[in-house]
């Protein structure tokens, strides 16, 4: 039976990033992660987008996360030495519905503290010569990470600072005692480890609902159910390498930014990711969808073929808005929310979970630190 002050369940960005910031003070701190590496659910399966804070309404912690976030994140990558480029972005307009919606698109980004600038299709061709457009928003802050890089930062630091990182421990049981909690885990081959904390902190990603109800909380009538929705890449053909040197996006859909184009810092170019609600976790790439990238990506690239898209990787957002629902922002909460003393939820951390992975933990550091 271990003691620590605060327990961690989840070694993806976010629950690395808190343990990061939760061992400057000293205290003991210990997270449990089901698999045998860290990192290799959600946060291992995105499109590794610095985003600059654009779209969330202003005030809501995805804005306010997303910004500061974003501005943590470069002063990491440059400080620990972590792969990545600001490479910018460019929202495309297609039509001239679609221009009043970049319009509303560059407000909201100002009122968010995000810099963009509308610019006409000629700016948007001499950015990228492959698109055609009618106008564009063009985002300067926006880049790429190296995810796997910024996790191994996090994971460095948490354990340079002290906080003990437990692989193949899933967290089975959570009972609640006068002065904290009391957490079983067991690993793959049957072992139970027993673990005592004063704090616990939900960061369990797409099992996050589930470790918040065994500690109690009825998630249905707190509206915390999380509804997995899935996102799809393809790859495309080597002769598209270079097509971008910016990040493209078309307007937002509802779920979703849209299938947009982009790529890693190896030069590798992908489409997507789409929204598909799934019942159950799984990550397989239908081949058929290419014709629906296809299309959706030729509104603004029309040099695209759908045999030039291979079925790349899948990924899951842990939503709290189900199908058509208007959307949810981060839940971040402690008692004074969901009533249960020293337990800090992460609930619904989807997109930009990777970008605001460091002001979501200081913003936990500061829950606990404050009680
Ligand atoms: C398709 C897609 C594209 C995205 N694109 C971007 C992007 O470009 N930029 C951006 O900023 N964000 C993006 N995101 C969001 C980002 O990936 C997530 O917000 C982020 O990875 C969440 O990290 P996490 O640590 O909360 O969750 P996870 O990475 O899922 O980590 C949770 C961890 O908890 C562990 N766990 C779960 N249950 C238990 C248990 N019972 N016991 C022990 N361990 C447990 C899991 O194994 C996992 O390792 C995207 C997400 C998706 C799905």
């Amino acid at each position: 039976m271990e003691d620590v002050h605060t327990l961690v369940v989840g070694a993806g960005a976010v629950g690395l990033a808190c343990a990061a910031v939760l061992a400057r003070r000293g205290e003991p701190i210990a997270v449990l992660e089901r698999n045998r590496r860290v990192g290799q659910e959600t946060s291992a399966r995105n499109s590794g987008v610095i985003h600059a804070g654009l779209y969330y309404p202003t005030g809501s912690l995805k804005a306010r996360l997303c910004v500061a976030g974003r501005d943590r994140l470069y002063a990491r990558c440059e400080r620990r030495g972590v792969p990545h480029r600001r490479c910018g972005k460019i929202l495309v307009a297609t039509d001239a519905a679609e221009v009043g919606k970049l319009e509303a698109i560059a407000r909201q980004a100002a009122a968010n503290g995000a810099e963009v600038q509308l610019i006409d299709a000629a700016d948007v061709v001499r950015r990228v010569p492959a698109v055609r457009a009618i106008a564009g928003l063009w985002s300067p802050a926006t880049g790429i990470v190296d995810v796997h890089a910024l996790i191994d930062s996090y994971h460095r630091e948490a354990e340079d600072g002290g906080a003990m990182v437990v692989l193949d421990h899933a967290v089975t049981g959570v009972a609640r005692r006068p002065d904290g909690w009391h957490v079983t885990a067991r690993t793959a081959a049957g072992a139970t480890a027993e673990i005592r904390a004063t704090w616990l902190v939900n960061a369990a990603g797409l099992d996050a609902s589930r470790i918040a109800e065994l500690a109690g909380l009825d998630v249905d009538a707190l509206g915390l159910r999380q509804k997995p929705c899935k996102g799809d890449y393809f790859t495309l053909a080597p002769r598209h390498t270079g097509i971008a040197e910016h990040l493209v996006y078309p307007v937002p859909v509802h779920a979703g930014l849209g299938i947009h184009i982009t790529f890693d810092l190896a030069g590798r170019v992908m489409a997507g990711p789409d929204t598909e609600y799934v019942g159950e976790l799984r990550y397989d790439v239908d081949p058929a969808k290419a014709a629906v990238f296809g299309a959706a990506l030729r509104r603004y690239l029309p040099g695209i073929r759908d045999d030039e898209l291979s079925p790349g990787y899948a990924g899951i957002r842990p939503k709290l808005q189900g199908p058509g629902e208007p959307v949810r922002d981060f839940v971040i909460e402690e008692a004074s929310r969901h009533g249960v003393p020293r337990l800090v939820n992460l609930i619904g951390i989807e997109s930009p979970g990777i970008t605001a992975s460091e002001a979501i933990a200081e913003l936990v550091d500061h829950l606990i630190a404050s009680a």
